[in-house]
């Protein structure tokens, strides 16, 4: 697209954000990628290609396996505690500051959008931030855990009892946190503008979220590299770096404001 045309769309986008009175974003891995943290439900340079993930990052393997599980995901914690958030996150922080979005829904697990200062923020596939004993589920503060575990290897295990901590992350063939889940569906579903950032909408159920209030009138902003199966109801739609076009845009919208 030339610029004119991506200056063009920006001003919509701001538009249709500084005239919206309940914004919602809707933030997947791609909000993450600038910030050196891998994809990891992509095929393609994803995780996931070294190994079938049902294998080694569902529930049943976590609990027969778990050194298989932490063997993998190591290098994800790795990333995820040496990353930082970007220009997208800290654009989303300052657009909820000046009031202008309600919350954030993330598919990360990276913690990267409080780090940048959202407050009001539904993980729904969990976090690295407390760990359960699988055993006689004692909860514990796992960033410390999680930091000796990137570094040295070593599996956290419960204090009481021996048990494998598992972090508060969801595995394949687990339930997403119920409430958390709740909470995000009716905050979309009572939007009236929905932020589709970084994420392709393949992953159930958030990729369905949008669809009610759509249906009822709610308007649509998509910024993600490949296409969606939303697209065609989108406002507007952008395929530039999220690093770039979420400041951008969240600066249109407070200079409007100014
Ligand atoms: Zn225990």
């Amino acid at each position: 697209m030339d610029a004119a045309g991506y200056r063009q769309d920006l001003r919509q986008a701001a538009e249709l954000l500084a005239s919206s009175r309940r914004a919602v974003a809707l933030t997947g891995a791609g909000i993450s990628t600038p910030s050196g943290i891998p994809d990891f439900r992509s095929a393609e340079g994803g995780l996931w290609q070294h190994s079938d993930p049902m294998e080694v990052a569902s529930l049943t393997a976590f609990r027969y396996q778990p050194e298989r599980f932490f063997a993998w995901v190591r290098p994800l914690a790795q990333s995820i505690l040496s990353a930082q958030p970007n220009a997208a996150h800290q654009a989303l922080a300052a657009l909820e500051l000046a009031g202008h979005l309600q919350a954030v829904i993330t598919q990360n697990i990276d913690d990267l959008h409080r780090r940048a200062g959202s407050r009001n923020v539904f993980e729904l596939h969990g976090h690295l931030r407390q760990a359960t004993c699988i055993d006689c589920f004692r909860r514990y503060p796992s960033s410390r855990l999680m930091a000796d575990f990137a570094e040295l290897g070593e599996i956290p295990k419960c204090r009481a009892c021996g048990g494998t901590l598992k972090p508060e992350v969801v595995l394949f063939g687990e339930q997403l946190p119920y409430f958390v889940v709740q909470e995000a569906k009716e905050l979309i579903a009572r939007s009236d503008l929905i932020l589709v950032i970084g994420s392709s909408l393949e992953v159930t159920p958030a990729a369905v979220f949008p669809v009610q209030a759509l249906n009822a009138g709610a308007r649509l902003i998509i910024i993600n590299r490949e296409p969606t199966y939303l697209d065609e109801r989108a406002d507007v739609v952008f395929r530039q770096d999220v690093a770039q076009v979420v400041p951008a845009l969240a600066q249109e919208v407070m200079r409007g404001q100014a």
